[in-house]
């Protein structure tokens, strides 16, 4: 049954489900919200049919999750920028690639057979391609790189968290609210502050540039103190080079910044960044003593450098770029 009422598309790229489970978190402002759209198209809500977006000539509002990773993913995401007024890159995954982002140095030949090899529902049972094959199920063909919506379509606002915290979801209710009135926000509109964590951070050392890094612990050598920069007692914290804006939920649970919110405003590499200001502030009172060699070597304690600057952001950054531009020639 057709409605006068705005049209609101919630279309997945390949989630984990996280970012669903953040927006229906928010409740009651969610539901009110939703009493004023016709939501035409939500696969976990409703039954959702690709050709219903295809045959709609606009929608009014299109929020899209996870990173392009699959032709289906990629072809939703082409087919909302162009049907719909204001598309929104909800969750990491939709703004720098997320943690599905790691696979974007990897062929995709490669990650389908490493996926066919290992992964199973639970340890020791039956690998999941099995499962699937049973079910009739295939994996679905792979664009050949993993990347967030921002890079393959202009988002109109950007909702950045892994998932996106309560305050920025119920941010994104306020502008889906006032679009109802007309109101539209400005293009490109990132509901992050583009300070860094470590601005708004409650263990903040007093004098930043004095900082020295004593050594590099992993979490599981150290017991954390709840009062005292991460940084500071040699455990690699993100809080740097990430925008604040998450209420520092991490810091607050006594766990280092991973760098979900993505970097902060001018930071085209976080990983370049953060190596750089790790290099300037570890063991900087015993520069000397240590030379270069020493400083090599505690590097070397970085056990997964990928996966720790760019936990979240290796579609987007500059090495990433550079090596798939070499690849290429
Ligand atoms: S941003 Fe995080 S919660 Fe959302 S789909 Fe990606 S991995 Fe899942
Ligand atoms: S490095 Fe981490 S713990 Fe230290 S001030 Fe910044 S966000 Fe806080
Ligand atoms: S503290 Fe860092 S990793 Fe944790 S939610 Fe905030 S930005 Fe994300």
């Amino acid at each position: 049954m057709s409605s006068n009422k705005p049209k609101l598309a919630i279309v997945y790229g390949s989630v984990c489900g996280g970012c669903d489970v953040s927006l229906v978190n928010v409740g009651e402002p969610l539901a009110d919200l939703l009493t004023n759209y016709d939501v035409i198209y939500w696969s976990i809500a409703l039954d959702g049919k690709l050709h219903t977006l295809e045959k709609l000539e606009r929608i009014d509002v299109a929020i899209y999750m996870g990173p392009i990773r699959t032709e289906l993913n990629m072809k939703l995401a082409k087919l909302i920028r162009e049907k719909a007024d204001l598309v929104v890159a909800y969750g990491t995954c939709a703004v720098y690639g997320g943690i599905p982002g790691l696979g974007a140095l990897i062929k995709p030949s490669t990650l389908v057979e490493t996926m066919k090899s290992t992964v199973t529902t639970t340890p020791g049972s039956e690998k999941v391609v099995k499962s699937m094959e049973k079910e009739g199920l295939k994996i679905p063909p792979l664009t050949n790189q993993c990347l967030p919506l921002s890079v393959v379509v202009e988002p109109d606002v950007l909702v950045p968290g892994c998932p996106p915290a309560v305050e920025n979801v119920e941010k994104l209710i306020d502008i889906l609210k006032k679009y109802l009135r007309g109101e539209k926000p400005v293009k490109g509109l990132m509901l992050a502050e583009p300070r860094s964590l470590c601005e708004e951070c409650p263990r903040r050392p007093k004098d930043m540039s004095k900082l020295v890094i004593p050594n590099i612990y992993r979490l599981h050598e150290a017991v954390p103190k709840e009062d005292k920069c991460f940084l500071e007692q040699g455990i690699l914290c993100l809080g740097p080079i990430t925008r604040a804006g998450c209420g520092h939920r991490c810091i607050k649970a006594n766990m280092p910044c991973a760098g979900c919110m993505g970097p902060v405003q001018r930071v085209d590499d976080v990983g370049l960044k953060f190596l750089s200001s790790l290099a300037s502030a570890l063991l900087a009172d015993k520069e000397k003593e240590l030379g270069e060699e020493g400083l090599a070597k505690l590097l070397d304690k970085i056990v997964d450098p990928q996966g720790l600057f760019y936990r979240y952001t290796l579609p987007t950054s500059y090495l990433t770029k550079l090596v798939l531009k070499r690849l290429r020639k």
